[in-house]
């Protein structure tokens, strides 16, 4: 048979693992439980044993696995060391050595936002790009580079940690990374939340918000069903991700913006109130930056953590 690929995503609550075909097509996909306690010591050694699991079922023997590609929510170093991962528990880690150890194949490690990214040009939303800039709108804002083909790790593995860029220099809440003024605080779920709850607070002005559980599904609602506040939140957070993506625009010159996670559910509209801004905000030199909205949803990560090792096999 042809070689297989197992594609893993660690997130905070789950861990997504996919089965590939060594030319990336996605044959079996499950999930099982982040064991956060005690530092997160179970989370690696349950993911290999999920692994030997299935091949096991599937009758895969260890011959047939090409690699295992791994995204996890923190700086990844080239070298498959993670600095740390709060969301886990996790200090540093070395998850090539200890996952490869315990599965005796090639194991490859990067960072959730970057493996999405890498997703998403493998097989999604900028498929036929090589400079590409995912933006992940989830609870907070993460990003991903990709230039000429190849994902930017950095020197500690923060390279497109987009969130934290100063858009508002004048706030005075602290983002969760302890600055002030970072597009998360505006562009995330929980900004455009925040967004919305601080309008709502600044006058009694009408607005189908005031009676619904605020989250960023509603205020897109809200702005499709043409409400004032709505819009005006909607204007608020597109002028925020504007001046911030303007900035990366600058330094990375990108064909594409991706944009996904739970916010991009809202669709194109999120783009009609972004692109303006960008235009206003951009050199002239980027705005040939197209931007769309990213394809594979919650399977980019397990994807592109699978792209990591066909792209080397190749
Ligand atoms: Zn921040």
């Amino acid at each position: 048979m042809s070689k297989i690929v197992f594609g893993v995503d660690v997130g905070g609550t789950t861990v997504k693992l996919g089965v590939f075909t060594i030319e990336g097509v996605l044959t079996d996909k499950w999930e099982i439980p982040t064991r956060r306690e005690e530092g997160g010591k179970y989370i690696l050694p349950d993911v290999a044993d999920s692994i030997k699991a299935k091949c096991e079922e599937a009758g895969y023997a260890k011959e047939d696995i090409a690699g295992v590609g791994v995204g996890v929510p923190g700086p990844v170093m080239e070298n498959g060391v993670i600095q740390f991962a709060d969301n886990l528990g996790w200090g540093e880690t070395d998850i090539s050595g200890v996952l490869g150890g315990l599965l005796d194949v090639p194991v490859k490690a990067v960072n959730d936002a970057n493996v999405a990214a890498l997703g998403e040009m493998c097989q999604g939303g900028a498929q036929g790009f090589s400079d590409v800039v995912a933006v992940t709108l989830g609870t907070g804002v993460g990003g991903g580079v990709i230039i000429g083909g190849k994902l930017l790790a950095g020197s500690i593995g923060s390279a497109g940690e987009i969130g934290h860029l100063n858009v508002e220099p004048t706030e005075e809440e602290s983002c969760n990374c302890g600055l002030k003024g970072c597009m998360e605080q505006y562009a995330s779920a929980t900004g455009v939340v925040r967004l919305a709850k601080r309008r709502l607070a600044k006058d009694d002005t009408p607005s189908i918000l005031r009676d619904t559980e605020l989250s960023a599904k509603s205020v897109w609602d809200a702005v499709k069903a043409g409400d004032a506040v709505a819009i005006e939140v909607a204007e608020k957070f597109g002028y925020y991700l504007a001046r911030g993506l303007s900035f990366v625009a600058a330094v990375v010159n990108p064909e594409v913006f991706v944009i996904g996670g739970g916010v991009s559910k809202a669709g194109e509209i999120l783009i009609d109130y972004l692109k303006p801004y960008f235009d206003r905000f951009s050199y002239p030199g980027t705005r040939n930056v197209q931007f769309r909205l990213a394809k594979l949803g919650n399977d980019a990560g397990i994807y592109g953590a699978a792209g990591l090792v066909i792209g080397s096999n190749q």
